[in-house]
């Protein structure tokens, strides 16, 4: 079974996420659970906690269909003290939400150096920001989202993911979302045949099937290993149909969520119907 939904708006309230992922035919959703650009949010509400679940099960969206994204304010890797303690706190308020939510799965982008420490010192740091925030809150899975490698961004090469997985303690909470633009900014093919599955073979020896939790369905804009993320809609970028026939044809990716992030929201439904299209039965 395919999930494909997208990362739809929860303005309103989150109660309001699951109707909007039903509207456009998804059969899975991402939200944020509190306004992504600011550090503050209100606590959730009996009501907002009661009618997501309400909502959710009411539309059929179970656990494995629902991915929460964190803050873009959130830097676990931070190389100043009192930077990566805000960062810390904030992750564990996102955690706690997921929680109060049944949500079981929350992604999030791994970090920054912010050319002030080495790659080796950021992955160590975030691995030690996911053990803190794990043993805050029970249950919910840090999902680590692979980056463009934009800027000082880490965890662009599924090395780099795999360096923080292993320090992680608790291995049955830890899990990793591909974002197809990312990967293919970082310099992974998801177009030709071979170099499809070139990446898988890498993905599978380095990071391993069993941790991948979910995934974001991009085209990119720029041109494989810019570095630059950049999302495009489905079949209009560098990627193309070919890249989402190949996705879409391969069992291994069946049973989690795959996300559109693409930028034009009023075409979610036919990028949703288009990528339906292309499953074999
Ligand atoms: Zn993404
Ligand atoms: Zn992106």
């Amino acid at each position: 079974m395919k999930y494909i939904g997208a990362h739809v708006s929860a303005a309103g309230g989150v109660e309001n996420a699951p109707i909007n992922a039903e509207k456009i035919g998804a059969s899975c959703f991402a939200l944020f659970t509190k306004n992504q650009r600011q550090w503050q949010a209100k606590p959730l509400s009996e009501t907002n906690i009661n009618e997501f679940k309400a909502n959710c099960s009411a539309l059929g969206f179970g656990p494995g269909q629902i991915l929460a994204h964190d803050s873009y304010l959130i830097n676990l890797g931070h190389p100043a003290h009192a930077a990566l303690e805000k960062s810390r706190l904030a992750f564990v308020d996102e955690m706690q939400r997921c929680y109060q939510l049944g949500i079981a799965m929350l992604n999030f982008h791994p970090g920054s150096t912010l050319k002030k420490i080495s790659m080796d010192d950021c992955l160590a740091t975030i691995a030690q920001s996911i053990n803190f925030a794990l043993q805050k809150v029970p249950d919910v899975i840090a999902v680590i989202e692979n980056t463009a490698g934009q800027g000082s961004n880490v965890g662009f090469a599924f090395e780099q993911i795999n360096t923080i997985i292993d320090r992680v303690e608790d291995q049955s909470r830890i899990g990793v979302c591909i974002d197809t633009c990312h990967a293919f900014a970082a310099g992974y093919d998801f177009v030709s045949r071979e170099g499809y599955e070139k990446t898988w073979d890498l993905f599978d020896a380095i990071i391993g099937f069993e941790k991948l939790k979910g995934m974001h369905l991009n085209d990119a804009k720029k041109q494989i290993n810019s570095r630059v993320d950049r999302h495009e809609s489905i079949g209009k970028g560098q990627l193309g149909l070919t890249a989402f026939q190949h996705i879409m044809e391969d069992k291994r990716l069946d049973n989690i969520p795959m996300i559109l992030e693409t930028p034009d929201n009023n075409i979610w439904a036919k990028e949703i119907s288009l990528l339906k299209s292309l499953i074999k039965p």
